[in-house]
């Protein structure tokens, strides 16, 4: 839950910013919607209510405090990382698909390792999740929805940034890999 507070810290001056920006390319579309809906499911909602309801407490299994530790080691390692992506990103993030007036294409900081880290922060919260709540169902749930979010658009903004940036993007494409530094 601690976890949940301080994403939504991070994240919120940049929304705030980030709405006065005009957008000037869009790729979002309804199914993206229905993909951040699905996502804030997975990883906010029924987390929540396993937690304040106890169910389904049937999916329930033992504590282990090895599970915890790598959890919270992993969701702390999303948070900085979540941090340093919307520091590098600054006015070019956005919760969807979109380009923005004045777009900077970002290659240097952790986006010289990744294209996309900031989804690497979002796997690595999601398993910090999967490992502190031992439940079954809601423990995996943020890792799937979380899985379809990224599945679903990766290649979609992949192509968007090719259209504002060309070349440029084919390059960085070659250099730096998805979401594992060299490897995926
Ligand atoms: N996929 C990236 C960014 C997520 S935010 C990551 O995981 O870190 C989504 C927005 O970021 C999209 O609107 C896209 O246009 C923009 N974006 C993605 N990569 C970018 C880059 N290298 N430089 C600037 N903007 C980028």
């Amino acid at each position: 839950m601690i976890g949940m507070v301080a994403w939504a810290i991070i994240r919120y001056p940049f929304q705030r910013r980030t709405a006065k920006i005009a957008v000037t390319r869009s790729m979002g579309g309804v199914g993206d919607k229905v993909l951040l809906i699905l996502a804030v499911a997975g990883q906010f909602l029924i987390p929540m209510f396993y937690v304040i309801s106890g169910f389904p407490a049937v999916a329930d299994y033992a504590f282990r405090p090895v599970q915890a530790y790598l959890g919270v080691a992993a969701i702390l390692m999303a948070l900085v990382m979540f941090r340093l992506t919307h520091k590098q990103l600054g006015n070019n993030w956005s919760i969807t698909l979109e380009i923005r007036q004045g777009h900077r294409f970002v290659t240097d900081g952790v986006y010289r390792y990744m294209r996309h880290p900031m989804y690497t922060s979002f796997f690595l919260l999601a398993a910090g999740q999967a490992l502190l709540i031992q439940n079954w169902v809601a423990g995996p749930v943020g890792l799937v929805s979380i899985a379809a979010l990224v599945l679903g658009r990766i290649s979609r903004e992949e192509k968007l940034m090719i259209d504002a940036f060309g070349d440029e993007y084919r390059a960085y494409m070659r250099r730096a890999k998805r979401i594992v530094p060299w490897l995926i």
